[in-house]
């Protein structure tokens, strides 16, 4: 049996938010059970909680970003997935700008912060969203498909034409442990050419070789080169721990992914949602009141059985 987690104190980092390039600070801060992830922002004129749910996304080009009553904070998806990597289920995401510091374009800040204040269990089983039925969503040659398996994991596969990726994959199994070791270092990558025409548009403001991986046609521009040989896949697998952390608890499922992008995996949680035939939740309170009502009758079944040889 697993128990929600909480992290054990309040914790907080500051940094450039990638497209805003806007100064925040985060601070992270323990929450009951039950509470999930809700990011909490800070204007002159009082707070605004939004919770990491699929009903608070708003479409953005490209990155994943939630809205309530007009209050928006973009880029989510790096916190997201260093929380879910990690397993921690409930936690309040306070920010005093609309943006999540970009840090160093991973999730590697996020990571050591959460375990410098601690992960602690709570009082309450850990629901999961276990995948029966597979569920797709296709786009051209791109898609995403989540189907039943015994355990969580991601098979990831990207393409681009260049020389420095090119064709990758990564096959992952979930654990907070090969979170940390794998896939929490990978930084988010961008061309030069799109980079140029970005900034031409006021877009990706705070981006800089600090919190991106810049590709020229060449090669990469970052002086310190890559951390992995497959850093780009390694990010893509980042992303969509992020992006499903949407669904607003963990899955037990197999997901696969051929070139998607944030917009296919919010897609993903928005159908998985509704497909509600296709999965079961276990762990529930529900579940917990139907185990407590079968557990006579599997003691009159056993009692039955020591009485048959009497027979
Ligand atoms: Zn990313």
């Amino acid at each position: 049996m697993r128990y929600q987690q909480t992290i054990s104190q309040s914790i907080s980092c500051s940094g450039v938010g990638l497209h805003t390039g806007q100064r925040v600070t985060l601070t992270m801060n323990p929450a009951p059970p039950d509470t999930g992830v809700v990011f909490i922002r800070h204007h002159a004129e009082g707070a605004v909680s939004l919770a990491a749910a699929i009903s608070n996304l708003v479409p953005t080009e490209l990155c994943t970003a939630l809205s309530v009553n007009g209050t928006q904070i973009k880029t989510v998806e790096h916190v997201l997935a260093a929380l879910a990597g990690l397993e921690v289920d409930n936690v309040y995401v306070e920010l005093d700008g609309g943006e999540v510091p970009a840090m160093d374009g991973s999730s590697s800040a996020f990571v050591k912060l959460i375990q410098a204040a601690g992960v602690v269990p709570q009082n309450r089983r850990r629901p999961y969203l276990k995948i029966m039925q597979p569920i797709e969503v296709r786009e051209g040659g791109r898609r995403v498909i989540i189907e039943p398996s015994a355990t969580p994991r991601i098979t990831c596969s990207v393409e681009y034409d260049h020389p420095m990726i090119q064709a990758q994959a990564y096959v992952y199994e979930w654990s907070a442990s090969a979170f940390e070791r794998e896939i929490a270092d990978a930084r988010t990558f961008a061309f030069l050419n799109e980079v140029e025409g970005l900034w031409a548009r006021g877009l990706a403001k705070g981006g800089s070789l600090e919190n991106t991986i810049v590709l020229s046609e060449q090669g990469v521009l970052n002086e310190s080169g890559l951390r992995f040989q497959n850093e780009f896949v390694r990010h893509k697998v980042l992303d969509l721990i992020g992006d499903l952390a949407l669904l607003g608890v963990p899955f037990i499922g197999h997901l696969i992914a051929d070139r998607s992008g944030h917009a296919l995996h919010t897609k993903l949680v928005e159908k998985i949602l509704e497909q509600t035939d296709s999965w079961v939740l276990l762990n529930t309170e529900e579940d917990l009141a139907v185990a407590h009502k079968s557990a006579p009758l599997v003691h009159a079944h056993a009692a039955s059985l020591q009485v048959s040889p009497a027979f």
